[in-house]
């Protein structure tokens, strides 16, 4: 294969972070863009959804979807990317996992849309108007806006995905990587990796971060940041400060612990488990306060480790929570209902 390829970027639920990291290429924008045409992104080009219909089936070469999918338009567009599109990217963490927006899981549509509409103590909303789907005027114009759903999802929750790319954002090196299978595809028709392949490395990233490291690591007590003034060449956990990277995918360059920022997990999980926040548990008993008996994860432990760890599930699962075990934690949250009811 020689000829050009094309490429297309659409959003779901997302802060447009992704979108910047695309920017991010850097003069290997240049590189990409002499390999591929890029037929559709509403952050970079000029153009509608309905360019993105109109467009035949297959006929895109690589969709780039990034942004979790958490309203119905967000499904749609995903179901058009993957119709359009012969390979589908989710590109970075919020199409991953569920990402940061994924975090709304633990509560429901009715609770948000409460907090955000009424509650939250800047909203001026005497009449209690909340958000409709479809509105129709006296003079018989309808209006409509995409169906809120109750859960976040994944991309490959509503769509089958060929691959996947972490990192909220994508770092320029995950980016390079990209650049350069996508080259070696154009340039030597060289195939791609197999498909479900999550483009990044298959090592944890402990093994990439430069922090000093201890072989025999024993943990007392967890700290939160402001607690302690930490050593700036050990490694965070070491000194009981709570560190994703042993549950984490390595990749980035463990770029948060080189700037002094303990690991937050937006990799993901590692390739050998599933469950980024379980691993990321188990990880923290193996290092809490062993002596010569006690090394084997105890409820009695975890209880420990807990009580001193504010927000466990937001901590562990910041990134991964749609894609967990765990799920939609919260699937039958009664809001309370306020006597005096607005127009809904
Ligand atoms: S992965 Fe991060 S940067 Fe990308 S859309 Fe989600 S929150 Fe934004
Ligand atoms: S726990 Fe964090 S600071 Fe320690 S080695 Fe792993 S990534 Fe580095
Ligand atoms: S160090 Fe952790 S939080 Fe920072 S980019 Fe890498 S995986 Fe994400």
């Amino acid at each position: 294969m020689s000829e050009k390829i094309t490429i297309a970027l659409k959003r779901g639920a997302s802060c447009v972070g992704c979108d910047i990291a695309v920017v991010n290429f850097n003069e290997a924008l240049f590189t990409l863009l002499s390999l591929a045409d890029i037929v559709f992104s509403p952050t970079l080009l000029d153009v509608k959804y309905d360019d993105l219909r109109a467009m035949p089936s297959q006929s895109i070469t690589i969709g780039f979807y990034h942004g979790a999918v958490r309203n119905s338009d967000n499904e749609e567009m995903a179901k058009v990317m993957r119709d359009k599109c012969q390979i589908l990217i989710a590109y970075g963490a919020c199409a991953h996992m569920g990402g940061i927006p994924g975090l709304a899981n633990v509560t429901n549509k009715q609770a948000i849309l409460e907090q955000v509409y009424r509650n939250t103590l800047s909203t001026n909303n005497e009449d209690h108007v909340f958000p409709q789907e479809r509105y129709v005027d006296q003079a018989g114009h309808e209006l409509t806006l995409p169906e809120f759903w109750d859960e976040v999802k994944a991309l490959d929750d509503v769509v089958d995905v060929d691959y996947y790319v972490p990192a909220c954002p994508p770092t320029h090196d995950i980016n390079m990587q990209i650049l350069n299978m996508v080259k070696l595809f154009v340039e030597e028709g060289k195939p791609l990796p197999p498909k479900g392949t999550v483009i990044a490395s298959e090592k944890n990233l402990c093994d990439e971060c430069q922090r000093e490291k201890s072989d025999h690591l024993s943990v007392e007590q967890f700290f939160r940041v402001h607690e302690k003034v930490f050593d700036p060449d050990k490694c965070f956990l070491e000194q009981g400060l709570i560190c994703m990277g042993p549950a984490t995918r390595a990749g980035c360059g463990a770029v948060c612990p080189g700037a002094n920022m303990p690991c937050r997990g937006c990799m993901g999980p590692t390739a050998v488990v599933s469950e980024q926040g379980a691993s990321m548990l188990s990880a923290l008993a193996s290092i809490y306060q062993i002596s010569d008996k006690e090394n084997e994860l105890a409820e009695e432990q975890i209880e420990r480790i807990m009580s001193q760890i504010t927000d466990p599930l937001g901590c562990f699962y910041r990134f991964s929570l749609p894609k967990s075990e765990l799920g939609r934690v919260v699937k039958d949250t009664k809001t309370p209902v306020k006597e005096k009811k607005g127009k809904e």
